[in-house]
């Protein structure tokens, strides 16, 4: 019997689901039992031709309605989303092992959040008037055109609305091609829009692997490329893009440091700590996988922090009281597991966790190591698993230079109840998301990006529009003309 989650077809364009059975083959692994669930096929040649050229005709209508009207139908296709949230929350469960109790509430409401907030926005896309004594200069938002959005296997429903819900604001036209990993929820995404209106062609899904992304990224009809990824993917995918003179928008990975000072409240900063390492079993690109905590208060956060890790339910994922869920693939499990065997060899001190859990399925159990210091790999290299490494530190000057002290520049956080320093730490951090007493909170309404190898340019909030836009001056003369002859 076909599993519920086999999609209609591997693709999805102008409107409708699309099947070439000579791609390449993608299995799809359920990650909490390592059972196969389903197959999509890779784009072939003439698929990626079908997307471009159809998301290339539709765009241009698109972006002649009213903002009012691109507006109305993402807004609905929010409402459609929230309706529909239990059956693509247990979707999103099946496509990356996530529980049900994170993907109920963060991956299809996230992902309508941003098609609300979008759909509202898009009918303020104005320019300005500028005088100029008689003659006056006006300008006009207007959309980049035929847009490529890529995602990495974390957020499959949220990346996909994060980068489709602004760029249709604005007036482009997409192809979205989700990981191979996590084929499935950007169909539901694709299908939703459909469902409220949107014209064919506008939201198109294609699977494949890196050499898909490629051809879409270096197809001379693509205006603007917007990846989310590792850090080596984002700097092959940019220069790609920079061939072509494309616009980019790239969201890498991270180190974070989350820096606790010794009058932070305890408890409040072992939850940041939590959430910020743990929370989809680690497997998110802004966590504070650094955790500077001050030396007098050391053992006590330490403590705190194994008796509440203890806490973790590893389970079915599909059971909502599991608050842990497996790694995304097979592959990724043994990374990290590669990641605590080097922290062990390397000297740092393993407070809970440490191995695969004994159970099916490609868990890890959540892993704190202590007494790590900045030259180790645990340290250095992003793991993206739930691995945290706890330093210490004695003065603010020390920690901020530490914490800066990485090619990455994603995220920062700082718990203390000074609130002085902690504007003063987060002011000196090289980050670009970043949290005071709190970490990893990502509301639609705030920017979301990073600096240095972290990326260019920002997700969510007024400043996503910049990059789905552009600005077109026109000088209007209202007398004669002067010329020399
Ligand atoms: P990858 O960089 O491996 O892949 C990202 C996407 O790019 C995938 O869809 C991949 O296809 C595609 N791709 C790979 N090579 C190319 C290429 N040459 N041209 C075009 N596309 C290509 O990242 P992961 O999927 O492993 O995701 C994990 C990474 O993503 C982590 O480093 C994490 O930090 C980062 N990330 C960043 C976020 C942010 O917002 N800053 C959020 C979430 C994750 P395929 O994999 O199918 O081959």
């Amino acid at each position: 019997m076909t599993h519920p989650a086999q999609p209609k077809a591997s693709h999805f364009i102008n409107g409708e689901y699309v099947e070439d059975t000579a791609g390449t083959p993608i299995p799809v692994i359920y990650a909490a039992t390592g059972e196969q669930i389903a197959t999509v096929h890779a784009a072939t040649p003439a698929i990626v031709e079908q997307a471009l050229s159809t998301a290339k005709a539709a765009q241009k209508a698109w972006a002649k309605m009213s903002g009012t009207e691109r507006g109305r139908i993402l807004r609905r296709a929010a409402d459609i989303m929230r309706e529909r949230n239990h059956d693509l929350s247990v979707l999103e469960t099946y496509d990356t092992g996530k529980p049900l109790q994170e993907t109920l509430v963060a991956d299809a409401t996230s992902g309508a959040d941003a098609l609300e907030y979008f759909g509202g926005l898009a009918a303020s896309l104005t320019g300005e008037h500028i005088p100029l004594g008689e003659d006056w200069v006006y300008t006009k938002r207007e959309a980049l055109g035929l847009c490529v959005g890529i995602g990495a296997w974390n957020y499959p429903t949220q990346i996909a609305c994060w980068k489709g819900a602004p760029a249709l604001a604005c007036g482009n036209a997409m192809v979205f091609k989700p990981s191979e990993t996590t084929p499935l929820c950007a169909l539901k995404v694709a299908e939703i829009l459909i469902d409220a209106g949107a014209p064919a062609g506008v939201f198109n899904v294609v699977q494949g692997m890196g050499e898909v992304g490629g051809a879409l990224v270096t197809d001379p009809r693509v205006d603007k490329v917007s990846l989310t990824g590792s850090v080596p993917t984002g700097k092959k995918v940019y220069a790609a893009a920079a061939e072509g003179m494309k616009h980019v928008t790239m969201e890498l990975g991270g180190k974070s440091p989350l820096i606790i000072f010794d009058d932070a409240d305890i408890d409040n900063a072992v939850g940041g700590a939590i959430n910020g390492n743990f929370y989809s079993s680690g497997q998110v690109c802004s966590n504070g996988t650094r955790v500077f905590v001050q030396k007098g208060i050391k053992e006590k956060f330490l403590a705190r922090l194994a008796e509440r890790t203890g806490n973790a339910i590893l389970g079915d994922p599909m059971d909502e009281a599991t608050s842990f869920g497996p790694m995304v693939t097979e592959n990724q499990m043994n990374i990290v597991l590669g990641y605590i065997e080097k922290g062990k060899e390397e000297g740092a001190r393993l407070i809970c966790g440490g191995r695969r859990a004994d159970m099916d399925g490609y868990f890890i159990e959540p892993t704190v190591f202590a007494d790590v210091t900045d030259d180790m790999t645990i340290a250095r290299e992003e793991i993206f698993g739930p691995v945290m490494s706890v330093l210490d530190f004695d003065t603010e000057e020390e920690v901020v230079a530490r914490a800066n002290d990485t090619e990455f520049g994603l995220s920062a956080g700082v718990f203390t109840k000074d609130f002085t320093r902690a504007h003063r730490v987060i002011g000196n951090l090289e980050a670009g998301s970043c949290f005071i007493n709190s970490y990893n909170d990502a509301p639609v309404e705030a920017p979301f990006g990073g600096v240095k190898a972290s990326g260019v340019g920002r997700e969510n909030s007024k400043e996503a529009i910049k990059h789905f836009s552009q600005v077109k001056s026109v000088y209007v003369r209202m007398g004669d003309v002067e010329a020399a002859f």
